[in-house]
Formats: structure tokens, sequence, C-alpha cells
């Protein structure tokens, strides 16, 4: 009866509250060791410059491989590392290793495009980061208007003062700054130019369902926001040559997402690139630009 039901449910979530638990304890504990095991990867997902149909820049991405327990996304490790404060060690490694990379690609004529790394809460607050960044440039000679950070647009407007502090200090070196995600954050616009931005990157959520009409008027709208500010825009989650076709008619042309090319390895980025990347994917469709 009643009773007994409510008991046996109450067990069940407790159980799977317990499971869960035990999971983020393992992930915490290991994930410490991930790095020095090379358990950490980096991949690189391309950013489509559609109007001249050619490579815009690059964005790294992490995976992790646990031995056990198989790949564990980006979206459940990431908190865990942010919260230990290992994310510091991590991206301090992913900087090197990224700049490395790109000056690689650079230098083999390959892709002369800036690349990206996404910047936590707990990096962008960290004294640290900007000597992290210095190094890394330092070591690698890369160019600082080669390398790009992306900080998510919550992130940016909940620690503004922080934010607009350390941000300037990178951008007065020459690093390229864009807000991830805009559209989620709920930031209040009139301190967007605050932040040393050059680029805002509409949140994938807008652009999958950009088929609807409201998320087309929102699109247009960023879209005017960021020419009127004189930043850069470009649109991530891009699936389909339908949201590309849309994108392009709102003067969007910048594109990131599976429809161009996934995030790769190294290795298969360099084979990508050599086959000449997404071009002619636009074309062949017969899409001109607006404007
Ligand atoms: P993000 O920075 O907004 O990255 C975009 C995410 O969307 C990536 O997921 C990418 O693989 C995925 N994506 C790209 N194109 C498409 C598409 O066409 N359709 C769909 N459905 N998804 C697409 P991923 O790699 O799982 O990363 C998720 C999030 O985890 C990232 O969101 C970022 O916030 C965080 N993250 C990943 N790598 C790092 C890192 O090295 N450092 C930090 N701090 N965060 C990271
Ligand atoms: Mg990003
Ligand atoms: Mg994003
Ligand atoms: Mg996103």
């Amino acid at each position: 009866h009643v009773k007994k039901t409510g008991k046996d449910r109450y067990s069940f979530f407790d159980d799977q509250m317990a499971q869960e638990q035990a999971r983020r304890l393992r992930l915490e504990r290991d994930l410490q060791l991930a790095l020095h095991r090379s358990e950490l990867r980096i991949v690189y997902q391309p950013k489509w410059d559609a109007r001249y149909d050619r490579l815009a820049g690059m964005e790294a991405l992490l995976r992790w491989e646990h031995p056990e327990l198989g790949s564990i996304s980006p979206g459940e490790f990431i908190p865990i590392a942010e919260e230990n404060g290992v994310i510091l060690t991590i991206t301090a490694w992913m900087l090197n290793e990224v700049c490395l990379q790109n000056a690689a690609w650079q230098k083999a004529g390959l892709a002369a495009v800036p690349v990206s790394v996404n910047i936590s809460s707990h990096v962008l607050d960290s004294f640290l980061m900007v000597s992290m960044i210095d190094r890394a440039l330092q070591d690698s000679g890369l160019p600082a208007s080669a390398l790009e950070l992306e900080i998510k647009e919550s992130v940016a407007m909940s620690n503004l003062e922080q934010s607009i502090e350390q941000l300037g200090r990178l951008q007065s070196r020459g690093v390229r700054i864009s807000m991830d995600d805009f559209g989620t954050g709920y930031s209040s616009l009139g301190r967007i130019g605050d932040i040393p931005f050059h680029t805002l990157k509409i949140d994938r959520s807008f652009i999958q369902q950009s088929s609807l009409f409201f998320k087309q008027a929102i699109i247009r709208n960023m879209v005017a926001i960021a020419g009127n500010l004189n930043l850069g825009i470009i649109a991530e989650g891009v699936e389909t040559k339908e949201q590309a076709e849309f994108l392009m008619t709102t003067g969007c042309y910048q594109m990131q997402g599976f429809y161009f090319g996934v995030p790769m390895a190294a290795d298969s980025m360099d084979e990508w690139l050599h086959g000449g990347g997404a071009a002619g994917r636009l074309a062949a469709a017969g899409v001109a630009a607006a404007g």
C-alpha cells in the first residue's frame, strides 16, 4: 500500500543519490591524476567564415578518457575540476599545448587563424591567469593576437570588476576575448562595453531553434548589437544547411558546428586542413552573402 510504496521510492532515490555521489567522488579523485596519466586530450573544432568560404579560427576543447569509466564529458568533469581547483593546472597545461600546436600550424602555413581556449570562472578569478598565458605565449612564440579566450557570459558578468581588470591586462597584450554562450547569461547589456570583448558567440540554443520566428528575431538583434558595438559575431552549434543559410541572411558569417566540422584530434585536424576543410560546402548550396 501507499506507505510501503512511499518508503520504497524513498530508498530508490536514496540509492541513486548515493551512486551519483560515489561517482562524483571517484571522478574528483581520479581527475587529480588524469593529467599525469595522459588521459586528457585536446580536440580542435573549426570555425568557418561562410562569406569568404575559409577557415576563421578554431576552438580547443578537452576530452577525458577514463581507463575504466570510458569517456567523461567536459560538462561533467569541468565543474568538478572547478570545484577542487585542478582546473588551474589543467588550463595551464592546455594553454601551453594549444599555443605550441597553433604555432606549428601557422608555421606550416596550414592555418593562419587564432585558436581559442575556454576559461572557466575559477581561472578567471585567479591571479595566476595572466602569467599562465604569458608563459604559454612566450614558450610557443605564438603572437598574442593568435590566442583567443572564450568566457561564458554568465562568468564574465558575475565577477565584473575582476573580469575587467584581468581581461584588460590581456587585451593590452593583444589577446582576443570572446563572450561564449551569448544570450544565456542574463547579462545587463549596459555593461557589455565595460569588458574588452572582441567577439560575441551566439549560444547554440538560439541556432538550433532558428526555425522559430522569435528566435530569428533575437538572433538578428544579437547581430545588430555586435555590429553597433563594432564587435565580431559568430554562431555556435550550426548543424544544418538551413541554419547556415538563415545566418547568412542576418549578416552573421562566422559559424561553428557539426555542419562545418566536428572537434578533432590534432592529427585529424591536420588531414582536414589538407583536404580543404569545409570549402565549398555552402557555395555548393548556392548561398549568396547578404550585403
Ligand atoms: P562550449 O565552449 O560552448 O563548447 C561548445 C560545445 O558544443 C562543445 O561541447 C562542442 O563539442 C559542442 N558542439 C560543437 N558544435 C556542435 C553542434 O553543431 N551541435 C551540438 N549539439 N554541439 C556542438 P563539449 O566539447 O562537450 O564541451 C562542452 C562545454 O564544456 C563547453 O561549451 C565548455 O563550456 C566546456 N569545456 C570544454 N572544454 C573545456 C576546457 O578546456 N576548459 C573549460 N574551462 N571548459 C571547457
Ligand atoms: Mg567555447
Ligand atoms: Mg559556447
Ligand atoms: Mg555553448
